[in-house]
């Protein structure tokens, strides 16, 4: 027999996670699946950091604020930032003394705790079988699981990540562009007190990130072509490498994790949305971590998938779904291009003139206060 939901999510990953809690509390049956259930044991996940840290936005703090989950403990504002180009470009933003600030630093697996309990709390049913198949007609789409149970809902959503195995059976293509650079993350304590602010180093066509964390501490992301000089290093060696690069501006470095990487890839799927089926998160676009908005963008497409769908009796009616896709191509486009142009003016090591070019623009804009402020603004998704 056919169990019925409303909706069926595959990925209970922060933006899965996110738009199943949103959907269950507008009055919707909502079935979360993934692979594995994530701790929600606040107290045990205290005893470390998570090295995957996430700059949340002002605009989606008060998004998660909203939901009752956004985590009043371990979070980290951020009230400057301090870019720096190859060659004596930079440039800064700081929040001055307004009490505001640019974004929050945040544990991965601590905000995905805050935001099981309350899926949990709200009704949400999980389950962490394997899908093995789905389809779909003009009213339904059905999953298989792996014990043979079928299930039908009206909407099938995709937030099972970069590789997205829904949007493979979808059939939906994906135009990939690798960056041959990996993004390496790790924490470290500094010997000096970092004051809220985050640094970024364009150098030699890499980017290396300082996110401050509470307790004196920084997360690093690292885009690299060559992961394993860091990876392989032992924990004093990567710690020197780290604050060499970063012109120890925050002292020395004592490592507190290992050190990982991950793949980093452009990712424009041909469409987010099928018969029945939408995608969301990484699963609907990847971008370079160099701005800190993937699950930002991740988030927004919940905000506004959740907005249309609330008030909807058939909440995968293709109206609806062709509005998401149209409403989500100009923010995500625009911050994947951003990003990538980004990166590539950075990278290029042969342009004559370049380095000359993308420094004096940095700090062309750092004394052009009108400009700097919509940049900053764009950046707190205001
Ligand atoms: C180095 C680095 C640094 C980053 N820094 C930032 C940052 O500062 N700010 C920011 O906004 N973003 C950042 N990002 C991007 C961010 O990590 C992602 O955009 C975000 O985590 C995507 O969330 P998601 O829920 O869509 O996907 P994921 O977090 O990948 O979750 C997908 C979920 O789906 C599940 N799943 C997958 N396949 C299946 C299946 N077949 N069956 C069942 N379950 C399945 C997985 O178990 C997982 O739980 C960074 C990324 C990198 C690589």
């Amino acid at each position: 027999m056919t169990q019925q939901y409303d909706a069926v999510i595959l990925g209970g990953g922060l933006v899965g996670a996110a738009m199943a809690l949103v959907l269950q509390r507008s009055g919707k049956q909502v079935l979360l699946l993934d692979k594995q259930r994530p701790s929600t044991d606040l107290a045990a996940l205290a005893q470390s950091w998570d090295a995957r840290i996430f700059a949340i936005s002002p605009a989606n703090q008060a998004f998660l604020d909203s939901l009752g989950v956004w985590p009043h403990q371990r979070n980290q504002p951020v009230r400057r930032m301090d870019v720096r180009g190859d060659s004596g470009g930079r440039i800064e933003f700081d929040v001055g003394d307004s009490g505001g600030y640019l974004n929050h630093m945040v544990e991965n697996r601590y905000l995905l705790a805050h935001l099981w309990q309350a899926l949990l709390e709200a009704g949400v049913v999980t389950d962490t079988q394997e899908v093995v198949g789905m389809r779909s007609d003009v009213f339904h789409a059905y999953i298989t699981l792996a014990d043979g149970a079928e299930i039908g809902s009206q909407l099938l959503i995709g937030a099972d990540g970069a590789q997205s195995w829904l949007r493979h059976q979808a059939g939906i293509a994906v135009a990939a562009q690798p960056y041959h650079h990996h993004g390496v993350v790790a924490n470290f304590a500094t010997e000096k007190p970092h004051q809220g602010c985050a640094y970024q180093w364009f150098k030699q066509g890499e980017v290396l990130a300082y996110l401050p964390l509470p307790e004196q501490q920084i997360s690093i992301v690292w885009s690299t072509a060559t992961p394993e000089k860091l990876t392989q290093l032992d924990a004093e060696a990567l710690a020197a490498t780290v604050a060499a690069q970063g012109e120890q501006v925050l002292g020395e470095l004592n490592a507190r994790s290992r050190a990982f990487a991950f793949e980093l890839v452009l990712r424009q799927p041909q469409s987010t949305i099928a018969q029945r089926l939408v995608l969301i998160g990484d699963a609907a676009h990847t971008v370079h971590p160099l701005a800190g908005q993937g699950v930002n963008l991740g988030f927004g497409d919940v905000q506004c998938l959740a907005a249309l769908l609330a008030p909807a009796a058939d909440i995968g009616a293709w109206h609806l779904l062709t509005q998401y896709r149209q409403q989500r191509l100009l923010p995500v486009r625009t911050m994947q291009q951003s990003c990538d142009g980004l990166f590539k003016l950075f990278a290029d090591k042969h342009m004559p003139g370049l380095p000359w070019l993308r420094n004096t623009g940095l700090n062309l804009v750092n004394h052009t206060p009108l400009l700097k402020t919509q940049l900053m603004r764009h950046a707190m998704g205001l």
